[in-house]
């Protein structure tokens, strides 16, 4: 079986830079589960489909034309990158992704993302559910004071105006959602290591995870 390293975790808890850099020194290949998620609220805002419409979205996911390559995504050979990072993209995903017929319709495509020599797969439930027998499961933890801070200091690094208090209620009200949500909601699976990394460097959580992945 190729192996599978699952990192899960709420909303801008550093699971994506975690990830790519596991995946990166593992030299293994990388899932960002929540550009699916993504890509499909912006497949729907390009077909004029509702965020609301569970049986069309699921539509829209199961044949979405994805295509990632190096640091760059395309949907229907649309160059999607800038777009999917946006925080407007990752509240539409939000809503998205509470339906579980849409959540059915991706998942195959999470599962294909599994390939020698490995996977490193980041997203809410990649331990609980699209992955159950992954190697190693890390579940992040980190303050919604402390996410908040790191989001608006990323969006002022990249010349984004961005409002403190704003970011922090947007970051709880996806919380709420993401975690309250019936079906797969973000919860660490019962074997995940927890990590809290409020107080730790990106190398420092690496360093952790990697141990935990010798062992
Ligand atoms: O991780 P990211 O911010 O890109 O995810 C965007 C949204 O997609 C999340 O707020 C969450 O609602 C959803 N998501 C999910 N399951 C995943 C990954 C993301 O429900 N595995």
């Amino acid at each position: 079986q190729v192996p599978v390293l699952t990192v899960d975790g709420p909303t801008a808890s550093g699971k994506g830079t975690l990830a790519s850099e596991l995946a990166r020194r593992l030299g293994f290949h990388l899932l960002d589960s929540g550009a699916l998620y993504r890509a499909t609220a912006l497949a729907a805002q390009d077909a004029g489909v509702s965020l609301d419409d569970e049986a069309a979205l699921a539509e829209l996911a199961g044949r979405l034309a994805l295509r990632f390559e190096g640091q760059r995504v395309y949907l229907a050979g649309r160059d999607i990158t800038d777009p999917l990072r946006l925080e407007s993209t990752g509240g539409m995903a939000s809503r998205v992704s509470v339906h579980p017929a849409v959540r059915q319709a991706l998942h195959q495509l999470q599962l294909s993302f599994r390939r020698a020599p490995g996977l490193v797969a980041d997203g809410r439930d990649m331990g609980t559910v699209i992955f159950p027998g992954a190697s190693l499961k890390v579940f992040l933890t980190a303050s919604v004071e402390q996410r908040a801070e790191r989001r608006y200091k990323q969006l002022i690094s990249k010349g984004v105006s961005a409002n403190l208090p704003q970011i922090q209620s947007d970051l709880r009200l996806r919380d709420e959602r993401d975690a309250n949500r019936s079906v797969a909601p973000c919860r660490p699976a019962e074997d995940a290591m927890l990590l809290d990394n409020s107080a730790l460097s990106i190398e420092d959580s690496v360093v952790q995870c990697l141990g935990w992945w010798r062992q």
